[in-house]
């Protein structure tokens, strides 16, 4: 059927009036073969110039050495702008401030801020560390302030569309959101989700709030539909029946599920764009593949002043293929 209007996601193309942004989010890696993977992945996705890429910060506090030597690497060896991703676990205000400031110094101006999970997992209570900061709004707070002596720093927080599992409520999560409003985030990311109405509806809703901050959608590719099944049990995403019909049967067919999950994603996020949305926030999993298409599909391409610099530059990466690119001189 005709309906004679155009859809927004077919005249997507990098440099156009509202095109596409994308940011990309890693986790720090355990071993040297993670390492290597992370970096062909941020080899890969460099070129597409994203807004800034995020690295996780480990349940309690695990990974803050990995997640600072990333960042520093980032900072050191790209032209990407990082945003490190930071927790109130295990720690006090003075021992996070440290931590702020280590990030200050190595060149960091953008920070995640996030409540954290509580050390025995999802599903245990939260109780603030003593002498640490009490939620995700509180420790917005004292970034902010610790901003002030390097000119300021940009805080992003998290949002979710289906609410937070500790939230008695919808409403009581979204004035949660105003509070790291008002203490000084300035952009929020969600929680993955699958289906786009919930995206809308929640945006309603903050809107109706007062909340006027970009929030944008998490979209996480589905690499592996078991692992995601479980981890969107723990954060409280709904997996709808739908999408396991679509994986179904795929478990030895590694080459299917690969085009099933770049088919559902590309379904998600063309439908997003139709609906206006210009900027997401891909959950990489460390891997660049499908993330990859998925910004071809949304009209990013690969910055090609860049490339042609990019056997002259430093920092150049091996590539799976064996094909090198230079990271530093292809962010933006
Ligand atoms: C984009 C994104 C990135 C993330 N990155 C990381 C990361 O790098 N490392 C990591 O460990 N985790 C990460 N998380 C997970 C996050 O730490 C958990 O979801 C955590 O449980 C809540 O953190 P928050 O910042 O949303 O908390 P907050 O905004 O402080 O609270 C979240 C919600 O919980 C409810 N709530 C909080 N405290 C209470 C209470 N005492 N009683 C009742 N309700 C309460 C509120 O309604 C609130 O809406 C990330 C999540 C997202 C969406």
């Amino acid at each position: 059927m005709d309906t004679g209007v155009p859809r927004a996601s077919r005249f997507v193309r990098a440099g156009r009036p509202h095109a596409i942004r994308v940011s990309f989010e890693f986790f720090p890696p355990k071993t040297a073969e993670m390492e290597q993977s992370l970096w062909q992945a941020i080899a890969r996705l460099a070129p597409l110039s994203p807004n800034f890429v995020s690295v996780t910060y480990g349940a309690g506090g695990s990974t803050r050495e990995r997640t600072h030597s990333t960042v520093k690497r980032i900072v050191a060896e790209t032209m990407l702008t990082p945003a490190a991703h930071l927790t109130c676990v295990a720690a006090t205000r003075a021992e996070i401030d440290a931590v702020i400031r280590a990030y200050t110094e190595a060149g960091v101006r953008h920070i995640v801020a996030l409540r954290g999970d509580p050390p025995g997992g999802a599903g245990e209570r939260y109780a603030p560390y003593p002498g640490g900061y009490r939620n995700a709004a509180d420790l917005v707070a004292g970034i902010k302030c610790c901003g002030e002596q390097c000119g300021g720093l940009e805080v992003s927080v998290a949002a979710y569309p289906e609410k937070h599992p500790d939230s008695p409520s919808v409403a009581a999560d979204i004035d949660m959101l105003k509070a790291k409003v008002d203490a000084g985030a300035s952009r929020a990311i969600t929680q993955f989700f699958f289906e786009n109405d919930l995206y809308f509806r929640y945006l309603d809703r903050v809107c109706a709030r007062g909340i006027d901050i970009p929030i944008v959608p998490g979209i996480l590719p589905v690499q592996n539909f078991k692992s995601t099944r479980n981890f969107a049990a723990r954060c409280g995403a709904a997996v709808p029946a739908w999408l396991a019909e679509r994986f179904e049967n795929l478990d030895d067919d590694a080459a299917t599920r690969k085009l099933i999950a770049a088919a559902v994603a590309a379904e998600q996020v063309l439908d997003l764009v139709d609906h206006g949305v210009r900027d997401f926030h891909f959950y990489t999993m460390n891997r660049a593949d499908l993330v990859y298409a998925i910004c071809h599909l949304l009209g990013l391409r690969p910055h090609q002043d860049q490339i042609s610099v990019r056997d002259e530059a430093r920092g150049a990466l091996p590539l799976p293929g064996g094909e090198r690119v230079a990271v530093r001189g292809l962010g933006r």
